[in-house]
């Protein structure tokens, strides 16, 4: 409880730091409310396109500063066995994150039985039917996934690049990052070269971060408007699922995760990275998200070899919130069809949840299209998963801004609990909310 209190204070001073963007999601939620009643189109239309501005201003700065990001991250790192110890420590860390956000998601999902209420809502269907196709659909399923990593590698990284593809453009950086830390001396004008880039592509960032109030209530209002407001009673045990399963991961696992792993307390890391909290809530996109993420980690003593390595890797594979609403959608459809939940097939969709979440971008929308790969495995008929689908979207903006919340304030642990363990963070400015402002600028 004690713990808690903290979290909640210190969160509290770090949305003080950053009134003005909080000012802009209550605000937006507010006159998105109002919207919804009274419908003006003009008005929308105008939210709109400043929302968009501001996420195509942020999302311009994306692609050159993960490359530039992990150039220098890996390059600084050094010598092999730091790298891969790094590396190591990264994966272990982010899975056990994403492990425990699935576990949390399907214990809810199968206490609190979302799914039942909302049965009659959605098309009903032969429940046998489903049963008969579930093994089938499970066994072309690995197929898929094979697949899928094939996508992982680009065959050719320009084209990856022009298309946006994260996952194979980090692929081909983090191999020729590993490369250019190999040749040694004459990686220098490279390295140089990405050092420029990361610190323009920051400075870009800082500016468009003037207009991250206006943004984000522009970007919550639409988002709020377009809500469902007849279908929410129907879903509302859904979305209190996913709100418990978020709340959890926020204000238990994270900080139980640090106090096992690290001596960084939770409240000190929430108050230090709020500002890209409340942006990631506002974007809905943990790699729009990014350059902030690093700007407050880094301006609050996290060294640039950590947050300019793990940052990026997890703003694009590390999506714990995104796998514990998989879990809980997934369940929820089960449960609204009437398949059978068997311990083997809640593991099963655990484990697909896992891989479908790290495979997806961290853009908006983008968890719940690649819950296809789970839904596919659990054998519903076209139209089922038509209608499953709909339903689903009814509410996907909000929680998309919730899950993408989670995805950064995780990718934030994760960073922060390797630094701490390796020596590279500055404790006298972590500690001391005051030294941000003094080094903004
Ligand atoms: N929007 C999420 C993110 O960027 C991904 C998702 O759709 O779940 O983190």
């Amino acid at each position: 409880m004690k713990l808690h209190m903290q979290i909640l204070i210190a969160l509290g001073l770090g949305i003080k730091r950053n009134w003005h963007i909080f000012l802009g999601i209550i605000l937006g939620i507010m006159f998105g409310a109002f919207l919804h009643v009274n419908s003006h189109p003009a008005i929308l239309a105008v939210l709109t396109f400043i929302g968009q501005v501001f996420i195509r201003l942020i999302q311009m700065v994306v692609i050159p500063l993960v490359i530039s990001a992990i150039v220098i991250g890996i390059t600084s790192v050094g010598d092999n066995k730091q790298l891969s110890k790094f590396g190591t420590k990264m994966v272990v860390y982010y899975g056990i994150i994403t492990v425990m956000a699935v576990s949390i998601g399907a214990a809810l999902a199968m206490l609190m039985k979302p799914g039942l209420g909302a049965a009659r809502f959605i098309t009903e269907n032969a429940a046998g039917e489903v049963q008969a196709s579930v093994a089938t659909a499970m066994a072309q399923q690995q197929g898929n996934i094979g697949q899928l990593f094939l996508d992982f590698l680009p065959s050719n990284p320009f084209h990856s690049l022009a298309v946006g593809n994260m996952v194979s453009i980090i692929v081909f950086v983090v191999i020729l990052a590993i490369a250019l830390a190999r040749v040694g001396d004459v990686n220098r004008p490279v390295v140089s070269f990405f050092e420029s880039i990361f610190a323009a592509t920051m400075k870009i960032t800082d500016w468009i971060m003037l207009l991250a109030a206006p943004g984000v209530f522009a970007l919550t209002a639409s988002a709020v408007s377009s809500f469902g407001g007849e279908i929410f009673a129907s879903i509302s045990k859904y979305l209190a699922v996913l709100i418990i399963g978020f709340a959890l991961q926020l204000f238990v696992v994270y900080p139980l995760f640090l106090k096992f792993f690290s001596r960084i307390s939770a409240a000190t890391l929430y108050s230090a990275v709020a500002e890209a909290m409340m942006v990631a809530f506002g974007t809905a996109s943990s790699s729009a998200t990014l350059p902030l993420t690093i700007a407050c980690c880094e301006k609050r003593g996290i060294s640039h070899k950590i947050a300019s390595f793990v940052l990026p890797l997890g703003a694009t594979l590390n999506m714990d919130g995104t796998a514990l609403l998989q879990t809980v959608a997934v369940i929820f459809l089960a449960q609204a069809y009437g398949v059978v939940l068997t311990p083997f097939l809640i593991i099963q969709i655990c484990v697909l949840a896992i891989i479908a979440s790290s495979t997806c971008a961290g853009i908006p929308g983008a968890g719940l299209i690649t819950i296809a790969l789970i839904l596919n495995g659990m054998g519903l008929s076209p139209e089922q998963l038509v209608a499953g689908f709909a339903f689903l979207f009814t509410i996907e903006r909000i929680t998309d801004m919730m899950r993408t919340l989670v995805n950064v304030t995780s990718d934030t642990v994760v960073a922060a609990a390797i630094a701490d363990n390796e020596g590279e963070i500055n404790y006298e400015l972590f500690n001391n909310p005051e030294a941000y402002e003094d080094i903004t600028n």
